[in-house]
């Protein structure tokens, strides 16, 4: 078992030692300059949703009166045009596409859009392979520990 670790490149971590996949993460974030306090965090608001993400939100005229638009809290009368989300969220198309005009989330569930900015898709790739290695690390402890 030792061996399989050493040849993975792992060794056991002492008392409150970090992984080693999150070191080299956070060399990545700081190599490639996105975050310079060197945490492993998006250092502001995610930047807008890609224009071609927001041209293909759905249109959908609501049927019945749903509760509150969740970015105005008004609510979306029946017979009214609203854009949907990829998470199935509606919203009024003004108020959606305003907010997608900041940031790339979806302002109730926070389901991220894809975005033009490459530094930020970047991250989010980076972010993803950490998580997943963290992920398979704990499925390999956990299929060998319990
Ligand atoms: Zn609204
Ligand atoms: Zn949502």
């Amino acid at each position: 078992m030792a061996g399989y670790f050493e040849e993975m490149g792992w060794r056991e971590l002492g008392d409150g030692e970090q992984p080693n996949h999150l070191l080299h993460f956070a060399r990545f974030l700081i190599d490639s300059g996105l975050d310079r306090t060197g945490a492993a965090e998006w250092p502001s608001l995610p930047p807008p949703a890609s224009k071609e993400a927001v041209q293909k939100l759905q249109d959908v005229v609501i049927e019945n009166q749903k509760k509150g638009c969740p970015i105005c809290l008004k609510n979306l009368e029946a017979g009214e045009k609203v854009k949907k989300m990829p998470c199935n969220h509606i919203f009024h198309p003004r108020c959606i596409l305003t907010w997608l005009d900041k940031t790339n989330s979806c302002p109730f569930c926070r389901h991220e859009m894809p975005t033009d900015d490459e530094n930020y898709e970047a991250y989010k790739k980076a972010k993803k392979r950490a998580e997943q290695s963290q992920n398979d690390l704990d499925a390999l402890h956990n299929s060998m520990f319990s």
